[in-house]
């Protein structure tokens, strides 16, 4: 026989069920959008994920990753650029090969060794080598490079390939469907990479724009050993739950990026 003192027993435990599964439920503000089966970039580079997303092959026509793991996913934006990036680059340099390191994991959120890389947006890669005489030398990714250009690999000394390093950040730069929101890399080598360009009268309305896109961040790696791009949330739908934090440059077309997101409004969008 079920007693009074029961039924409000069962009555309390249903309440707090429910109220404890609606506050879980809060917990997870992008259960809402995984549920809805939505694709794209979620939150911020470094607070966010990723819901479907291309994935890259281990090797391209002109480009291959430099590690065998795979964190290969990136929104259409950032696959399409690094394609078409290597494929400039061995327009210039026949025979070029772009060396990746990683974009996000499948899903994105967090991945080891990085701060960012959550939400597809994000994607390393390894700079140009050459020999101290200026020969290309091939396949020595994440050689670490002082402020005058100088690296040591295995006991040799090689050179930051300026040129086709440059190459790197102008064909970033002039994409014209994707738009690079920063390039990570230390102080020293973008001096490098800035005056090579200024001396080889590279174009300048390029230059300007690098001069404030190649950033050495504060609260990371100084990168010395590897560029780190990132692009900007796409406009419209495909961005509509996607956060940029940082500059909106000037020449960057205000759509959605003008847009300064409070986190009060982002977890209102993820939780609709
Ligand atoms: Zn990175």
């Amino acid at each position: 026989m079920i007693t009074a003192d029961f039924r409000r027993t069962a009555g309390f435990l249903s309440i707090f069920v429910y109220l404890a599964s609606t506050s879980i439920a809060g917990c997870l503000p992008w259960a809402g959008v995984v549920n809805g089966g939505e694709t794209g970039s979620l939150g911020t580079a470094s607070r966010g994920l990723l819901l479907g997303g291309e994935h890259l092959a281990k090797r391209g026509e002109h480009f291959r990753f430099y590690r065998a793991r795979d964190r290969r996913y990136g929104i259409r934006e950032l696959t399409g650029l690094v394609q078409r990036v290597s494929k400039t680059l061995d327009r210039e340099f026949p025979g070029t090969v772009l060396l990746l390191g990683d974009l996000s994991g499948q899903g994105g959120g967090f991945i080891s060794e990085h701060h960012s890389h959550r939400s597809g947006r994000d994607v390393d890669l390894a700079f140009f080598v050459t020999s101290p005489s200026g020969k290309p030398i091939h396949g020595w990714p994440l050689t670490r490079f002082d402020r005058f250009g100088a690296g040591l690999r295995e006991e040799t000394v090689c050179r930051f390939d300026a040129q086709r390093n440059w190459m790197v950040v102008e064909a970033l730069i002039a994409d014209e469907e994707s738009r690079v929101q920063w390039i990570f890399v230390s102080h020293g080598l973008k001096a490098i990479l800035l005056e090579w360009a200024l001396n080889h009268e590279r174009d300048i309305e390029i230059i300007r724009r690098a001069a404030s896109i190649l950033h050495q961040p504060g609260d990371s790696a100084p990168h010395d050993d590897h560029f780190h791009v990132r692009i900007y949330c796409p406009d419209g739908a495909a961005g509509a739950r996607c956060k940029d934090l940082g500059p909106v440059w000037p020449w960057i077309e205000k759509g959605e990026h003008g847009k300064r997101w409070t986190t009060k409004e982002l977890m209102a969008l993820a939780l609709d």
